[in-house]
């Protein structure tokens, strides 16, 4: 399952469990890198998904596209 919004959120079902993670718990799927120094993530991180598909994300993509 995955929330778009002003971050994204997500959550994993392994063998009828919810997946708690590691030391940060759940999986963080809005932190996972998807481009190697990409754009500033809030979470101080480069590349990763909601620095580019969450909402501040898109309208900042949109602002500068206009
Ligand atoms: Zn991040």
């Amino acid at each position: 399952m995955f929330t778009l919004g002003g971050g994204v959120g997500g959550g994993i079902i392994l063998g009828g469990q919810v997946f708690e993670g590691g030391i940060m718990g759940g999986s963080e799927v809005g932190h996972q890198v998807v481009r190697v120094n990409g754009r500033r993530c809030t979470c101080g991180r480069k590349g990763c998904l909601e620095a580019y598909v969450s909402v501040p994300a898109l309208q900042r993509s949109a602002v500068m596209r206009a």
